[in-house]
């Protein structure tokens, strides 16, 4: 199935009607069932500089569960062009879900061990050739955030939003996201890691200066740390669904949308807030519960 990015769609949540804040989701979540999200935006300018500059194989980096590696094989099948993934970690049996998509989208992957795959330098150093192409871990880099601006294409009427919230992972789709806003936009960005306190650097130095004081990041919504996803998560995500009949993941979106519905009950927002809030997508992580743990 090919990535349609026209079915990207903003929808009016009920979440903060009771208290006149106006919430908007931005459902990247449809593009694609298996790459839904942000990662083909993040990708898009990176496979178009290989494919001009001639390369004819895409490399780049992640985990068992990365949403980067299976959106990065996707990307590549359907720009047919070869991609290579290097998994931090042994090689399991059975592979993940996400690692099985991987291949079936015609990824080759290498395993290395997970010393080794601290040195990123190191494993380009020793795997480079002519025809490989490298995109850094998780598309962080100026490419990556230039696409990630460009979701905010998919916004018919930006200007009316006063917040746009989105999940932190690597910072790349935030750092564009402030790139792509407008002057009297706050850019929010909900981390998904714990205590990691360096992503507002690695956000801000993808952006432009100007931009930097509209920033605001925010730390208490990890769950216990990156990929952590306890029951009161688990619970919160089955709720959100019953009264939105919108999925969200583990890893990124669950957590987004719990520090909203939390940071308006203690009136973080003020009345006639309008939020642009980003899902991200992400549902393919998911696939990792046990089966039945969630409705949708
Ligand atoms: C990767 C990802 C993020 C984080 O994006 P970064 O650009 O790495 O910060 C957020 N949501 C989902 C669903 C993702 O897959």
């Amino acid at each position: 199935m090919q990535i349609n990015n026209t079915l990207a769609k903003t929808q009016t949540l009920q979440l903060g009607r009771d208290q006149k804040v106006q919430i908007d989701l931005l459902r990247l979540d449809l593009i694609h069932p298996v790459i839904s999200g942000n990662k083909w935006y993040k990708l898009r300018y990176y496979l178009e500089d290989a494919i001009d500059k001639g390369f004819t194989e895409i490399a780049s980096f992640g985990g068992a569960y990365s949403n980067h590696i299976v959106a990065t094989a996707c990307t590549c099948k359907e720009r047919n062009i070869k991609s290579i993934g290097f998994i931090r970690g042994e090689q399991t049996n059975p592979l993940s879900h996400t690692l099985q998509a991987a291949i079936s989208y015609g990824m080759r992957l290498e395993f290395i061990n997970r010393t080794n795959y601290q040195n990123k330098h190191l494993i380009i150093e020793n795997n480079s050739n002519q025809t490989r192409y490298w995109i850094p871990e998780g598309g962080y880099g100026i490419l990556g955030a230039k696409g990630a601006a460009s979701i905010l294409e998919e916004v018919k009427d930006l200007q009316k939003y006063s917040q746009i919230v989105a999940s932190v992972g690597s910072g790349t789709m935030t750092a564009g996201i402030l790139n792509g806003s407008l002057s009297h936009q706050t850019v929010i960005g909900i981390s998904s890691q714990k205590n990691n306190f360096s992503l507002e650097n690695e956000v801000l130095q993808l952006t432009a200066r100007e931009n930097h004081h509209r920033l605001k990041m925010i730390h208490n919504y990890h769950f216990g740390g990156f990929a952590k996803h306890p029951s009161d998560l688990i619970d919160f995500m089955v709720e959100f669904w019953n009264k939105e009949m919108i999925p969200t993941d583990i890893v990124y979106t669950g957590k987004l949308l719990f520090a909203i519905t939390d940071l308006l009950q203690k009136q973080y927002f003020k009345q006639g807030d309008k939020l642009l809030v980003i899902h991200s997508g992400g549902l393919q992580g998911n696939l990792s519960l046990p089966e039945n743990s969630l409705p949708f």
